[in-house]
């Protein structure tokens, strides 16, 4: 019998046990009879150099110096990662390093699949896969997710892009082909399975399970986002996540999904409420959210939203083809804020052509809505891959794209314009208002960066 064992690499925020290594194992355990383990490393690394601080969020009792101990915990972990990545940069181990490969190699696995979800997991897994494959030559590395790049594809032994084709590799058949008469056996009636984790390690006051309800974004349209990439939509079984749900024997649920259509909103309002839960979910703030709906999942458990705002401006909002308006927008927030759920809004400054002056009405559409809005996040755009922008740079007024090649990531790209603010400049406005926003929110700050203590706190 092989043994798997599916690895989570530092670094991120360690609020819940990750999705996409928990899916791989209840997948491969319904597909195969491999012995398949899990490792969350980002959680153990954080045990291991932060064991005050996962005291503290575990136990808090007095919120009152949350803003302040979350404010040094920031500064503190973003402080430590970069120095850490600057030492895999410069060939050197990171920090824990014999510590977490003792982790790995302890299990004696034939297999170790990596799930790099965000490109802060690069660089330690780079190290760790570079270390695997020069000093055991048994064990195959493997590496799948949204944030893999060339550098890590470089040395791993394998890439795959989904959990068929892992299964594929592990049983050495041919069964990723829609007309493999193999692939019709394959079992896709499983609910995920959270009890292989101790869910009390994880740094928030009460266990926050991810559950991803579609594959990916159904709306597909939005010119900076590339979330969706070229993933087909499919909602999944509404009977299985009931049944994750359940088997959890938790009460908070993280519906990371990007987006979620108001139809199917309402069918998992359906099934949600008889459970006796909370949920919270990123939405698009559109019209047909109404009054009536958002009180219906209201009353299924839904506490908080994380609104994808971006701007308080219709040129803007036009230009990125976020199919919303201020006007919409406004009555949203106020008709979620009326029937109970808290909004945080997400807010994207300096979209490429954006003036100072429509910057400044995002600003005065933040404040006049004040009332309806707990907590503002706000960030300064940035170009990526893979997104209309990158791909039509003209038409929203970029005339030059500047690509920077480093070490382990992909390459750091800027951009010129032809009008409007530069980063530079949205990035210097937002700190000058940065006080008048703080002004607006009701729950700390730092809530942004640890939206799972928000929620947590909301009943
Ligand atoms: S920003 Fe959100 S709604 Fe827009 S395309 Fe991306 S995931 Fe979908």
């Amino acid at each position: 019998m092989k043994k798997i064992l599916l690895v989570y690499l530092p670094f991120c925020t360690p609020a819940s046990p990750p999705y996409s290594i928990t899916h791989l194992y209840s997948f491969l355990k319904n597909n195969c009879s491999e012995h398949i383990e899990v490792l969350d490393l980002n959680l153990e690394f954080h045990k291991l150099k932060f064991p005050e601080y996962q005291t503290y969020y575990k136990n808090i009792k007095n919120w009152s110096n949350y803003d302040k101990t979350t404010h040094e915990y920031i500064k503190l972990t973003s402080t430590v990662y970069s120095d850490n990545n600057k030492k895999v940069v410069k060939g050197e181990k990171p920090e824990f390093f014999n510590e977490l490969i003792k982790k790995i190699t302890d299990k004696e696995p034939d297999i170790v699949a990596f799930s790099i979800v965000y490109s802060s997991q690069a660089f330690y897994g780079y190290s760790i896969i570079k270390e695997l494959t020069s000093s055991n030559k048994q064990i195959i590395n493997i590496i799948g997710g949204p944030a893999i790049n060339e550098k890590l594809m470089k040395i791993a032994d394998k890439v795959l892009n989904n959990e068929i084709d892992l299964l594929d590799y592990i049983l050495g058949k041919k069964i990723t082909e829609e007309q493999n008469p193999e692939h019709d056996k394959l079992n896709f009636n499983f609910s995920i399975d959270f009890s292989i984790y101790n869910l009390t390690e994880y740094f928030t006051i009460k266990p926050v399970i991810p559950i991803k309800t579609s594959s990916t974004c159904y709306y597909k349209k939005c010119a900076f986002c590339s979330h969706f990439n070229k993933t087909p939509y499919h909602e999944f079984s509404l009977d299985l996540i009931k049944k994750t749900i359940i088997n959890s024997t938790q009460r908070y649920f993280f519906l990371i999904d990007d987006m979620i259509p108001t139809k199917r909103l309402l069918e998992i309002a359906e099934v949600f409420k008889p459970l006796n839960i909370y949920w919270t979910c990123q939405l698009k703030p559109t019209k047909d959210l109404n009054y009536e709906i958002l009180k219906k999942l209201k009353e299924s458990g839904l506490r908080l939203v994380m609104w994808g705002v971006e701007s308080g401006n219709d040129r803007i909002l036009k230009l990125m083809r976020k199919g919303t308006n201020k006007k919409e927008i406004k009555q949203v927030l106020q008709d979620s804020h009326d029937v109970g759920i808290k909004n945080n809004v997400y807010i994207l400054l300096g979209f490429p052509t954006e003036t100072k002056d429509e910057f400044l009405e995002t600003i005065e559409f933040l404040k006049k809505n004040e009332r309806n809005i707990d907590l503002v996040s706000a960030s300064v755009f940035g170009l990526q891959k893979n997104t209309e922008i990158y791909n039509h740079p003209d038409m929203f007024g970029i005339t030059n794209i500047i690509e920077e090649e480093r070490t382990i990531l992909d390459p750091k790209i800027s951009y010129e314009l032809r009008e409007g603010l530069t980063q530079d400049e949205a990035c210097k406005l937002r700190n000058r208002y940065k006080k008048t926003i703080e002004h607006i929110n009701k729950y700390p700050k730092t809530m942004s960066f640890f939206r799972e203590h928000m929620f947590c706190l909301i009943e």
